[in-house]
């Protein structure tokens, strides 16, 4: 079967520096792909290069069987790839379904309007304060609208950047479940964890970067137990 995505022997530089230094790797419809790896291992940059935002200085992406990595990050959202950014991006003086509506700018269907009725669905937090500034919101709402945006392109690919980042445990596992009803759903999903624990429970596969390279590769719940992983990235002796 052919891989959704497809990452071949990508390298990222910032001038001299080359942060990404070919990792190879691929999702497949209907998974839950993550990259974990301490600060600086590259994961944030991975993400920029599959939409658009960086160029590689070497190596191949494909989207559904065609190369994307000369193609402009707008046109990357059209294909159907949506990426949730570290840091969340939100809007914060525009109102929450401001921020939903700006997810869907470049769709040109009807049904606009029933997928924010899915998105309130989905987060009922986001409804009940659809007219309010987003700003308002706490950090784990914020998370949320930032995941139901990027849902409102309709992506056949979503990638998230550290989802679970600054939230207290509590937000952190309601955003971890939905992830999970994400993927019943049937949304295929790349994820960039720093939270390893968290990533790999919800993985079908799981890539390990350490500066700039792929560690090691493996199943989502093979890598939970394995010693080095444990040792490195859930903080066992
Ligand atoms: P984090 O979890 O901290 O975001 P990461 O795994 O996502 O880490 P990247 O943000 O991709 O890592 O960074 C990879 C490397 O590239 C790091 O050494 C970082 O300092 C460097 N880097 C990232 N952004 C830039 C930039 N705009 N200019 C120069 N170097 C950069």
């Amino acid at each position: 079967m052919m891989a959704l995505l497809e990452v071949e022997d990508l390298h990222v530089a910032y001038g001299k520096i080359e942060a990404v230094k070919g990792i190879s790797f691929a999702v497949e419809q209907g998974q839950i792909v993550t990259l974990i790896g301490t600060n600086g291992a590259g994961k944030t940059t991975t993400l920029r290069t599959i939409s658009g935002l960086l160029r590689p200085s070497a190596g191949k992406i494909s989207f559904e069987g065609k190369p994307i990595h000369s193609v402009p990050a707008h046109r990357i959202v059209q294909l159907g790839l949506a990426h949730s950014p570290e840091g969340r991006h939100i809007f914060p003086r525009m109102t929450i379904e401001e921020n939903l509506l700006l997810g869907a700018y470049l769709r040109k269907d009807q049904k606009v309007g029933e997928d924010m009725a899915k998105a309130y669905a989905m987060f009922p937090i986001l409804g009940e304060r659809r007219s309010q500034a987003a700003g308002t919101l706490s950090g784990g709402e914020q998370q949320m609208l930032a995941i139901a945006r990027a849902l409102m392109c309709k992506p056949r690919l979503l990638m998230l950047d550290e989802p679970s980042m600054g939230l207290s445990p509590i937000m952190m596992q309601l955003i971890m479940t939905t992830i999970q009803e994400l993927k019943s759903a049937g949304t295929t999903i790349l994820l960039v964890e720093q939270n390893a624990q968290a990533a790999l429970s919800l993985a079908d596969h799981g890539h390990v970067l350490e500066v700039g390279r792929i560690a090691l590769s493996g199943r989502g719940s093979d890598l939970m137990h394995d010693e080095q992983v444990r040792k490195t990235y859930l903080g066992e002796e």
